[in-house]
């Protein structure tokens, strides 16, 4: 189904050949670190990954996310249902014209409650994650806050803060393709992994608010969400992802709170999905 990054043929694939190209333009545009306006967010950032480039990056560096978290579920319903709401979350909001390519997929792990997004639109949910959830509304709230990472560009803006596309082209240069191939789906995996940082989570959980509401889902259940990965924290499962830049989990619930109150002061429509 995806390329294969470490596979062990030397040949040049169709997959390769695209990332010898993202990282040839990716050293091309390391020379012109620019800044640019985000329409979603409307915040300029600076990045040196144009959205193709992300877009390679995350299929390239998928099969290698999916593989550590015990491969794809084996349920069809489960699979079904994520990209059922994450097709409505993307359609149906400004996540649309953005330029990704949203893809979403359940993985197999049933121990570790996690939700996370590659740069570009790879979105991934955990089965332990999955089926904790008690409503659909809940389940947007997860997939918005992700599909909000990927639209307010944190992965590239992680990478180019840490110069690893920079460091990775001068490793182009004096390495072979394959090598440096592997190396950049390294990188990006290792970005994923790495805490993106306080102000990152609010603005997704902002963003999530925001696309859930688009999309005709109740924004009260990213609450629910919230609720539900405290309980499990309590159980002494592992660390979610949406806390480990969070110590206090009801300062984020009381900035949710504060957020809807905004965005509805006179109370949140009837008729919304919870
Ligand atoms: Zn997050």
């Amino acid at each position: 189904m995806y390329p294969n990054a470490s596979g062990g043929r030397r040949g040049i694939t169709p997959a390769r050949l695209v990332l010898a190209l993202v990282i040839a333009l990716s050293s091309f545009a390391g020379y012109y670190f620019s800044s640019q306006k985000n329409e979603i967010t409307g915040e300029t950032q600076r990045v040196s990954l144009t959205k193709d480039q992300e877009i390679s990056l995350g299929l390239q560096s998928a099969p290698q996310m999916i593989q550590q978290y015990g491969g794809e579920s084996a349920d069809p319903k489960e699979t079904a249902l994520v990209r059922q709401i994450g097709a409505r979350l993307v359609q149906q909001s400004a996540a649309r014209d953005s330029g990704y390519r949203f893809e979403f997929h359940v993985l197999a792990d049933p121990n570790t409650i996690n939700a996370f997004a590659l740069p570009g639109g790879q979105v991934f949910i955990t089965q332990a994650l999955l089926r904790r959830l008690r409503t659909r509304g809940e389940l947007a709230g997860v997939l918005g806050h992700e599909i909000g990472h990927v639209v307010a560009r944190h992965g590239a803006e992680h990478l180019a803060k840490a110069k690893l596309t920079n460091g990775l082209v001068g490793a182009v240069a004096v390495g072979s393709e394959s090598q440096a191939a592997a190396q950049m789906a390294q990188a990006v995996a290792a970005s994923v992994n790495m805490k993106y940082g306080r102000e990152d989570e609010l603005e997704s959980d902002t963003l999530g608010v925001r696309l859930m509401a688009e999309a005709g889902f109740d924004p009260r259940a990213m609450i629910g969400v919230m609720e539900v990965l405290g309980e499990a924290s309590k159980g002494g499962a592992r660390q979610p992802e949406f806390f480990s830049t969070h110590p206090n989990p009801e300062n984020r619930i009381a900035k949710l709170q504060a957020l809807i109150q905004q965005k509805y002061p006179s109370g949140v429509p009837k008729g919304m999905e919870k």
